[in-house]
């Protein structure tokens, strides 16, 4: 019999339990063991539910109550000295210390999970480090199932992914180089598993889908070499996922595993390979389901390859499961009003992916009870391809007729700069912010009040006007040269636009986990993208009328709308991403004739968007670059466009952010004190930039003389005449006892130093 899997089921519970019990307990509304019991109907309800389903391996431990790769440092007694207790036990403050910071000490670095939207958090580890096992999570949750009566799996995250996912805390180590001393510990774990029943490990390594070095192909060898000695009769399942084996797979393939899961999504190419080099005993474990997108399968087309795996291996050393972890996708699709109504009937959200990775077991075992199933599953995929607004006859062609010229400005930099100058008259210096201002509670609770109905769209206009006018009259009074309107009307600056493409459709309940308690809920593009009418236009057009001052229109770049969404799976995302560059095109264009000179488009998921597989690289940058250019290009050349990017590192893109060719790109650089710069200057990036100065993730207020030395250093980097002042982001998370002060004192510094500027051109 083929088994049905799950590799890891969203942790974050139907209603977003986690974030609510997790922010109770911070704020000390619940206790400790509240908090605990919360968490434990969380597990004990999916675990439920994947038994209900029919998973016959359901996993356990992909629970977390922040994250999973903390788990795992913490597991190992990977706990920075920063952190460390009299006791060298790790309680819950401890966690959440290394999760979020604590007094005085900073938290684990956050990075993203491949290139997916989670953030783990980055083990630190020492020169000297002892690994010791800390806490045994793994064996608790195990046989937390097992009283239910279920036989789970368990998974580990592997040794050798949390060492090359860890960070060094000097540069005299390599994290791989502590592989000996980290093996026991996990050595120990896995004998606690088999001592307590389990049958089957889930080692996750997903290192194994991105390059990797000859020392890490050793270190695999070594420890799957160790590991299958340390706890006889155990079976490991070893699971990558999120791209193809690619030249891992020799190695990947010849471990001394028990079974090997591969991602049928993004690597099916490689299963022919894999099946006549597994050998004679391994399992295969076929990630047919994507986790990582929302659509329903086409159950008959995934089950061809199946057929073929089952003929060569037979029907025990087979098994089917999704891509990786469910936790990248909402929970139910039940828990949405319009389930019933398309596109809705199209999806199928983690829940619904337990029945289609049990739809597909059962299809090997009896063919014709599958034929219903899989009739269903067509007949949605049908309906969906025939459904109006998923093809748009007019936004294909007006796609197809794009030229070289519609991603090209008018004339070269340098003459453009001369142009915005007239038009703009900015001094040297010039300052401005990156677009929202603080969400007050006032804020939020106007739009809760317009949502719930009881307050009219008039009274809800007329209450976003206010708020922009005391923006205005704020940012005259501090003199700030460039002004916003604060984006106070906007909840999310992928979800506003979502809501008013053609195309898009935002979910009511459609979360999936960022970080910790943290959840987005991106919309999905089921059709062709189109912009039915302006979007921001009103609103940039009435903040400029309060000033004379050039008020920047605010827009999201096509690659980051796409990027923060559940994109379509019939199109190519290249495709998608033109038709979103078209209809920010048209609000472009809308903007500079109301009379807005300058447009910023930000792309801070510009770089995200990278695909893991180095050679896919240059062709994604080459038209996300030009997605960018498709959309801003229109305008005179006397109109300003800015872009923002931040949190990321610059220096393999450079040539990619120059091709964007925006006349002004502002990053954060305050809290990475001015480093990221060094791409700038050793690009010689030739337009315009704005260097963060002011760190808005920290409550601190900036001095002016703290300011000022930043902005000295990026003088040194950045010629005197492309440089504008800026907060590294927006400071939508700030307050405005906090803001204002900081962008006070901002403006002071520039001040100050344009006057030195002066008094010392006219010494030479
Ligand atoms: N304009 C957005 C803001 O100010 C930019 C946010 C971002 O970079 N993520 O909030
Ligand atoms: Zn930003």
């Amino acid at each position: 019999m083929v088994l049905a899997t799950n590799l890891g089921f969203p942790r974050i519970g139907g209603q977003r339990e986690l974030k609510k019990h997790l922010e109770a307990f911070w704020s000390g509304q619940i206790n400790d063991s509240r908090m605990l019991e919360e968490m434990e109907k969380i597990r004990r309800g999916n675990w439920l539910l994947q038994l209900q389903a029919g998973i016959d391996q359901i996993p356990s431990g992909d629970f977390s109550p922040y994250d999973h790769v903390l788990d795992t440092a913490v597991m190992a007694g990977a706990i920075p000295p920063r952190f460390a207790t009299p006791s060298g036990t790790v309680d819950l403050t401890t966690y959440f210390a290394m999760a979020r910071g604590g007094p005085e000490v900073p938290a684990l670095e956050m990075t993203k999970w491949f290139d997916t939207n989670y953030h783990y958090l980055v083990p630190e580890l020492q020169e000297d480090q002892i690994f010791a096992l800390c806490t045994i999570k793994p064996v608790r949750e195990f046989l937390e199932a097992r009283e239910l009566g279920i036989l789970t799996r368990p998974v580990l995250l592997g040794p050798v992914s949390f060492l090359l996912l860890s960070k060094a805390a000097n540069s005299t180590f390599h994290p791989l180089d502590l592989l000996e001393r980290l093996l026991p510990v996990y050595g120990q774990v896995l004998m606690k598993l088999r001592d307590a029943g389990a049958q089957w490990i889930q080692m996750d390594e997903p290192c194994l889908a991105t390059e990797q070095s000859a020392a890490a192909h050793q270190a695999f060898q070594r420890a799957y070499q160790t590991l299958s000695l340390a706890a006889p009769g155990l079976k490991l399942m070893l699971t990558s996922y999120f791209g193809p084996l690619a030249d891992n797979l020799d190695c990947a393939v010849n471990l001394p595993v028990a079974g090997l899961h591969l991602d049928m999504t993004r690597a099916a190419h490689e299963l022919p390979e894999l099946i006549s080099k597994i050998g004679p005993a391994k399992v295969l474990s076929l990630g047919l389901i994507d986790g990582r997108n929302i659509w329903r399968a086409d159950l008959a087309a995934k089950v061809e390859p199946l057929t073929l795996a089952v003929r060569a291996l037979g029907t025990q050393r087979v098994m089917v499961g999704p891509s990786c972890s469910l936790k990248h996708v909402p929970v139910d699709l039940y828990m949405e009003p319009r389930a019933a109504d398309e596109p809705f009937t199209w999806m199928a959200f983690a829940h619904q992916k337990l029945h289609e990775i049990v739809a597909l077991k059962n299809a090997v075992d009896s063919p014709k009870a599958a034929t219903a199933v899989f009739a269903t599953a067509s007949a949605a995929l049908a309906a969906r391809n025939m459904a109006g607004g998923v093809v748009n006859p007019a936004v294909r062609q007006r796609a197809a007729a794009v030229t070289p010229a519609m991603m090209e400005r008018h004339s070269r930099f340098s003459v453009r700069k001369v142009a915005q100058q007239e038009n703009l008259n900015l001094p040297l210096w010039p300052t401005t912010t990156i677009g929202s201002f603080p969400q007050t509670q006032e804020v939020r609770r106007a739009r809760m009040a317009w949502r719930a109905g009881t307050m009219p769209l008039e009274d809800y206009h007329a209450f976003h006007q206010k708020q922009i006018q005391d923006a205005v009259e704020i940012q005259e009074a501090i003199g700030l040269d460039v002004l916003v309107h604060g984006e106070s009307e906007r909840t999310d600056m992928v979800e506003f636009f979502g809501e008013q493409l053609a195309g898009f459709l935002t979910t009511a309940n459609g979360w999936v986990q960022s970080y910790g308690s943290r959840c987005v809920k991106p919309p999905v593009i089921f059709g062709d993208v189109q912009r039915p009418a302006a979007m921001t236009v009103d609103i940039s057009a009435y903040a400029q009328s309060l000033t004379t001052r050039p008020m920047k229109g605010m827009l999201t770049g096509p690659v980051t709308i796409m990027q923060w969404s559940f994109v379509r799976d019939d199109l190519p995302r290249r495709e998608v991403c033109r038709q979103i560059a078209l209809a920010i095109r048209d609000e472009v264009m809308d903007l500079e004739k109301a009379g807005i000179r300058i447009i910023q488009v930000d792309e801070p998921a510009l770089r995200e968007g990278l695909p893991l597989a180095a050679d896919q690289r240059k062709e994604y940058l080459n038209w996300a670059t030009e997605c960018f250019r498709l959309a801003v290009c229109g305008v005179a050349d006397s109109t300003q466009i800015h872009t923002h990017m931040c949190y990321c590192d610059f220096n393999d893109i450079m040539p990619a952010i120059a091709a964007l060719d925006a006349d002004v790109i502002s990053i954060e650089a305050a809290r990475s004190g001015m480093a990221l710069l060094a791409a700038f200057r050793e690009f010689r990036y030739p337009n315009d930039v704005g260097p963060g100065v002011y760190d808005i993730h920290s409550p601190e207020i900036p001095t002016v003389d703290a300011m000022a030395a930043l902005l000295q250093m990026a003088a040194r980097v950045v010629p005197a005449d492309q440089l504008w002042v800026n907060p590294d982001c927006g400071l939508k998370t700030r307050q405005w006892d906090q803001v204002i002060p900081a962008l006070t004192r901002m403006v002071k510094a520039a001040v100050m130093l344009r006057q030195k500027n002066n008094a010392d051109s006219q010494l030479v």
